[in-house]
């Protein structure tokens, strides 16, 4: 029996009293079977589906069955005990085989649908951060800690932390991702080499098992369940709620990008500047490459200055851009004079290439924004992003930049999107924790972040990613990739390398009918 109450734009199926199974088709022609005394809201309509089978990627098309909109954790943990097999009305338990699979949702901004569940039930965590109660971002009363609502985007936090005078540590580049979808990853940016990931900065979780058990976790509290979770591409529980490390908020940021022509002065500034300590050194460390078969984006620069760099790029091929930031606020007003001068006099970039902004703090987190704003205007949003992560070891990456950057990347007839260049301190990752970094205390965070459209399509720049794998494996350079999507199981097996005896024993203490996130392809 299908009940579907057709409502305006977002068809709900409200499902109560009878205890009849209901039945909800999915267009791919997936059946979910919820039966009535769930008390579930999900939606089945067109919309709601098609919106829950995109993502950022633009690339994969997974039809889930039906979306969960919950406004409790408890219905999530419903759904989950019933999707076990497991859930109980009136003291008779429902089917005994898992029926479908669950996928918790954020913000949908994955690469290779890896928050799908075709056929099964997307969880829309977003539904839950607007019901939190009594608030979706909860500030501790002495400012140190925030308890979030893990389908919070970060801007949200950061909103509502600033109110307070203070903020999180540690950010992605760009703000619009969940809470939950980052700490299912690590979320990584300019701040990693000073506070480490994101995964390193939370307290504490609430986590409802692939069991359908609601846990508190946290490095003393369940610790399995904690690591596990944290870089766990949502393998062992949906994150409820995070507890967020806070530090004092500045009020400004001196933002500066520097030109460097010679890849070794580069590297040598950037691994100079990730190890000196707070006070002498910079809040946040990225690099970036202006290439002169890429679009070349002078629009950080001085009106005045935009000529020059653009020329220089074209002279060089190529152009390495440091880009630092050092936070300030009127009690700090001489060190970062301090710091501005020590920048200026001891890197080694040439003469008159350093360009300084003076920005608000939450503008200067919020620069993405700006470019999404931009890319949207130029329907240059919305395209195929066939992205690739990866971290290189410290030690192989003058191999890594002469085969991949000079060899591949610049020789190719066209680039088209941002290629991020920088290292960072692995002592700031905690190893128990599921992500995989390289084995070396320096390494470097590698992002070449293309888009498909006008004369490329992605299938050809997935081969060149394919190519630029392939020479890190022929010259042995022990890479890591980040936010991966790999079909083999051998793959998965040497991504995780010694992590993944830890990675299975876990799934099966907290999804042993291998419910959750599917769209990851591990376990399936
Ligand atoms: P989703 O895509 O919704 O989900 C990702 C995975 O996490 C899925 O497997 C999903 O099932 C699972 N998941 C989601 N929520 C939960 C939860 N509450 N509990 C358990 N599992 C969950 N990453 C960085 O580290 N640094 C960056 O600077 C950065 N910049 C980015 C910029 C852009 C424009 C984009 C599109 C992505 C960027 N990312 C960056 C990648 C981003 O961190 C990941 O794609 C992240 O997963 C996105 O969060 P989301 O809320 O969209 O997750």
């Amino acid at each position: 029996m299908t009940t579907s109450l057709g409502l305006s734009i977002i068809t709900l199926v409200t499902l109560f009293i009878s205890l009849t199974p209901t039945l909800t088709k999915s267009e791919g022609g997936i059946d979910v079977f919820l039966p009535i005394s769930l008390n579930l809201t999900v939606r089945t309509d067109p919309f709601s589906i098609s919106a829950a089978s995109h993502d950022f990627g633009n690339i994969t098309d997974e039809n889930p069955g039906a979306v969960l909109c919950p406004s409790s954790p408890t219905e999530v943990s419903r759904l989950i005990r019933f999707a076990n097999g497991g859930f109980s009305y009136n003291g008779v338990l429902t089917s005994p085989a898992p029926t479908f699979k669950v996928a918790a949702r954020g913000q949908g901004h994955s690469l290779r649908g890896q928050a799908s569940a075709p056929g099964g039930v997307v969880v829309n965590m977003t539904c839950l951060a607007m019901a939190a109660k009594p608030a979706a971002v909860v500030i501790s009363a002495d400012g140190t800690y925030a308890d979030v609502a893990a389908g919070t985007m970060w801007v949200d936090v950061l909103k509502a932390a600033l109110e307070r005078g203070v903020s999180p540590v540690t950010w992605t580049d760009y703000l619009y991702l969940s809470v939950g979808g980052t700490l299912s990853n690590a979320g990584i940016g300019g701040q990693t080499f000073r506070h480490g990931p994101q995964i390193s900065n939370v307290h504490e979780l609430d986590v409802i098992t692939g069991k359908g058990e609601m846990m508190t976790c946290s490095l003393k509290l369940n610790p399995e369940l904690f690591y596990g979770v944290l870089g766990g591409l949502g393998q062992f529980g949906i994150i409820t709620r995070a507890r967020i490390a806070l530090g004092h908020a500045p009020t400004r940021v001196k933002w500066s990008r520097i030109l460097y022509s010679d890849f070794s002065a580069f590297k040598r500034d950037q691994e100079r500047l990730i190890s000196m300590t707070k006070d002498l050194g910079v809040d946040f460390l990225e690099g970036q490459l202006m290439m002169s078969n890429g679009i070349v984006d002078t629009s950080f620069f001085p009106l005045s200055d935009q000529t020059r760099v653009a020329s220089l790029v074209n002279d060089h091929r190529i152009i390495y851009v440091l880009e630092v930031a050092k936070y300030y606020d009127s009690t700090t007003l001489p060190i970062i004079d301090q710091v501005m001068d020590m920048l200026s006099r001891s890197l080694g970039f040439a003469p008159g290439l350093m360009f300084v902004q003076d920005v608000p703090y939450f503008d200067f987190l919020n620069r993405v924004r700006t470019e999404e704003e931009k890319l949207r205007s130029l329907g240059l949003w919305e395209v195929p992003h066939p992205w690739l992560n990866i971290f290189v070891p410290g030690s192989r990456i003058q191999d890594f930049h002469d085969g991949v950057i000079n060899g591949l990347l610049l020789n190719q007839t066209s680039t088209a999107g941002v290629t991020l260049f920088y290292p960072t301190n692995r002592n700031k990752w905690n190893n128990g924790m599921s992500t995989m970094s390289p084995d070396e205390d320096v390494f470097y965070v590698i992002g070449i972040l293309q888009s498909a459209g006008g004369s490329q399509n992605w299938q050809e720049l997935e081969n060149l990613n394919d190519k630029i794998i392939q020479f890190c494996e022929n010259s042995g350079i022990k890479i890591k990739e980040y936010l991966m999507h790999y079909t083999r199981k051998e793959d998965w097996i040497k991504h995780f390398g010694p992590k993944w005896g830890d990675f299975v024993r876990r799934k099966i203490m907290f999804d042993p009918k291998r419910l959750l996130s599917p769209g990851q392809d591990i376990f399936n």
